[in-house]
């Protein structure tokens, strides 16, 4: 403590000589300065309380107008806050315990002060006062921040949360202390190796920061930015943690809607060109690199589709799109990438599929397709598709070379009637 000011000592005692003993005391202390005001009865020291702020109250307990423990009762209804050391004339520790029960931060016995010592203590119970002002201070902050907040000893067992952890969670501060955080809200998302990389790097003393999903009281998963610091001791042991937790959930889900609207085409939700293009370079270079694995591509063109247009309008057309895209999807694996290049044009990456796969999917497909009846007040619409088919080669440089060929089967699909699938001999 490095004050420059003097101290603001407030001394109630009614004894001449033990006041004149604590001014002398303090006047000559080498620890800092003093500044004292006599107040000789509760009364006094009252007046002199609403005159002016005082560090520190020095209290003797037998005054004119008040005795004993009641003495502290007033005097801290009086002070406010401003800390009280007692001064008594009595040295059994019983009291002194129930002087400090009753609200005294401290105890001196009269003429037992020694060198510095009652300075010392003045200045203790200020600095303590200032500490706890500040404590209070920093615990409001956190019980106000939006992010949740939560405490734990060495072994992850929760001693403080936050409001906003409650809000995040579903469980109440109250609720969390004595749990590990594991046992309420781990959703099971994340694999064994996450949390071994996590405590790795705890154990290490190092901050770890994260995003995981996890699960509210409730059982709702919720996605979280994670950030937990290792508290370590004077000794460098780790003897706490503190866990940081933002809710990120509205963000992502912003970035996979986001992310959706950028990668599938808004009429049929399949995949666009780009995110075609793109899966297409990769298996590309997978077939180029590996030795038994195939890829196929099919190219897909409604027959005659202008006509349909022309004959039931451009939203019935929009709709023979969408039941088309939607037997491309449902005739698709998950490893498939079904997409709509533009226009009524579509395709498919059949991964791992042979010409035998390849074509049994294509004509399932065209068969289902020649099947569908779309009901129109100018009569049933039907549609045809062509298709033409290609597989991937390992000495294709890139992904156009079979895009080439596929384009090239599907244009003699069409020249030879339509409405059937042409595998690739270019
Ligand atoms: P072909 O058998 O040779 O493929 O004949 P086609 O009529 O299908 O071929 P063409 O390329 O001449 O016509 C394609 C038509 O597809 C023209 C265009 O108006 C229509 N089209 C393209 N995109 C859309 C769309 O998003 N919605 C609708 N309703 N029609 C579209
Ligand atoms: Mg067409
Ligand atoms: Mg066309």
């Amino acid at each position: 403590m490095n004050r420059l000011e003097a101290i603001r000592v407030l001394l109630v005692e009614d004894e001449a000589g033990d006041a004149h003993l604590v001014k002398m005391k303090l006047r000559q202390a080498q620890c800092g300065r003093f500044e004292v005001t006599w107040a000789q009865s509760l009364i006094e020291a009252q007046r002199c309380l609403a005159a002016s702020p005082f560090d520190v109250m020095l209290l003797d307990l037998s005054l004119p107008d008040s005795e004993g423990l009641a003495t502290i009762h007033s005097a801290r209804v009086m002070a406010m806050g401003t800390p009280i050391v007692v001064l008594s004339g009595r040295g059994d520790t019983d009291f002194a315990l129930t002087a400090l029960e009753a609200g005294a931060l401290d105890y001196m016995v009269k003429g037992d002060f020694g060198y510095d010592g009652l300075a010392r203590v003045v200045r203790y119970a200020l600095l303590r006062t200032e500490m706890e002002a500040r404590n209070n201070l920093l615990i409001t902050a956190l019980e106000a921040a939006a992010n949740g907040v939560v405490i734990t000893d060495k072994d992850a067992i929760v001693i403080w949360a936050n409001p906003a952890f409650g809000r995040l969670t579903g469980y109440s501060p109250e609720e969390a202390v004595g749990h590990k955080p594991n046992e309420l809200i781990k959703s099971g998302v994340q694999n064994k190796e996450f949390y071994q990389d996590m405590w790795a790097d705890l154990l290490a003393g190092r901050h770890w920061r994260g995003e995981l999903i996890n699960k509210r009281k409730n059982g709702s998963l919720y996605h979280e930015e994670l950030s937990i610091a290792p508290v370590k001791n004077g000794a460098g042991e780790i003897t706490h943690f503190i866990g940081i937790k933002e809710d990120i959930t509205e963000r992502k889900e912003m970035e996979a809607q986001l992310q959706k609207l950028a990668s599938t085409d808004p009429l049929t939700g399949l995949f666009n060109r780009r995110v075609f293009l793109e899966q297409l370079e990769q298996e590309a270079a997978k077939v180029a690199r590996l030795t038994h694995y195939s890829v196929v591509l099919l190219m897909l063109d409604l027959d005659f589709f202008k006509r349909i247009n022309d004959t039931f309008g451009h939203d019935t057309g929009d709709a023979v799109l969408k039941t088309f895209a939607e037997i491309v999807r449902n005739n698709s694996r998950a490893i498939d990438v079904p997409a709509r290049l533009g226009g009524e044009e579509f395709a498919i990456l059949l991964s791992g599929a042979d010409k035998k796969d390849a074509l049994s999917m294509a004509e399932r497909l065209r068969q289902q397709v020649s099947e569908i009846v779309i009901d129109h007040e100018a009569g049933p619409v039907q549609i045809t598709v062509s298709i033409g088919a290609a597989a991937l080669l390992a000495d294709d440089k890139n992904g156009e070379a079979v895009l080439h060929r596929a384009d090239a089967a599907l244009y003699e699909a069409k020249d030879r009637g339509r409405n059937q699938t042409y595998w690739s001999c270019f």
